[in-house]
């Protein structure tokens, strides 16, 4: 039996099968819902919710396809299908599901600044009874320098200029409950380069109890990650997976890999930091 949480720990579940399928999913709605650049569900038959069921928002982004999140901390949740399986955020999970990513689904999707390289078969759409195609997609560099993103649903939308300062991958625990994913890819923008071009009064903001400045923005309708300004608006920390635009720019590395998912192996070629480089 396998424990799982989102981030502010409201909302408890556990998987008491033996889970299966873990598939990193490069769809633009993971990757919109998530903010990361890209999502990593299994599957369970077993999953049963212990605690803050109170707290489970849904979003149905379309007829009959529902997104649930946390309206908390805004957490991505597991969602249930039709059939009574239950797709799985792996990010979420406190303890090792015990299973390890076996494919890369909907690569036709998959982010221009994100690049595969572990030797996982890739499927570009659902891969089931697919034959496994490479597809790098690669979208160009948006008009002018100006980079524009929102969440899935479309109320937040904002937009940048120029280049962020940095863009880094963050496996710290929090950044992976946050982002109920493998790890977190964050763009920091500086403050006076930052727009909000639509729907400000839509994002919900959860301060990190005892954290001095991490934090989470989220949509309130659809749950998706979005920008969080640091408190004296000097900089964006802007999540890249709610970019509609290709940014332009690759993350630098890795941070926080003491904290790693045991479930994700990096194979990329980066510098990796054990927590914040000096
Ligand atoms: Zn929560
Ligand atoms: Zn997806
Ligand atoms: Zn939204």
């Amino acid at each position: 039996m396998a424990k799982g949480s989102c981030l502010c720990a409201t909302v408890q579940f556990t998987v008491s099968d033996e889970a299966s399928k873990m598939r990193h999913c490069h769809c633009s709605m993971c990757r919109k819902t998530h903010g990361a650049l890209f999502a990593t569900y299994f599957e369970s038959s077993e999953l049963d919710y212990t605690a803050g069921k109170d707290a489970i928002e849904i979003y149905e982004s379309s007829p009959g396809f529902q997104r649930a999140f946390c309206n908390l901390c805004g957490s991505s949740l597991p969602e249930r299908s039709s059939d009574g399986t239950v797709a799985v955020p792996a990010g979420l999970m406190d303890d090792d599901p015990g299973i390890r990513p076996e494919a890369h689904i909907f690569t036709e999707s998959k982010a221009g600044c994100y690049h595969i390289t572990d030797t996982l078969p890739q499927h570009h759409h659902y891969g089931d009874g697919d034959a496994s195609r490479i597809v790098n997609v690669t979208r160009p560099v948006s008009k002018l320098g100006v980079v524009s993103g929102g969440c899935q649903c479309g109320l937040v939308t904002f937009e940048y200029s120029g280049a962020p300062s940095m863009m880094m991958n963050c496996h710290c625990s929090r950044c992976r409950k946050a982002k109920a994913a493998a790890h977190a890819t964050n763009a920091f923008v500086p403050g006076d380069a930052f727009t909000w071009t639509n729907g400000e009064e839509h994002v919900q903001e959860y301060a990190h109890k005892g954290a001095k400045v991490f934090g989470h923005a989220f949509c309130k309708t659809c749950g998706s990650s979005v920008p969080r300004a640091r408190a004296d608006g000097s900089q964006y920390n802007v999540p890249a997976g709610s970019l509609t635009d290709d940014p332009g720019v690759d993350a630098k590395g890795h941070i926080f890999i003491g904290s790693k998912a045991p479930w994700f192996d990096v194979t990329e070629n980066k510098p990796q930091w054990i927590r914040m480089p000096t």
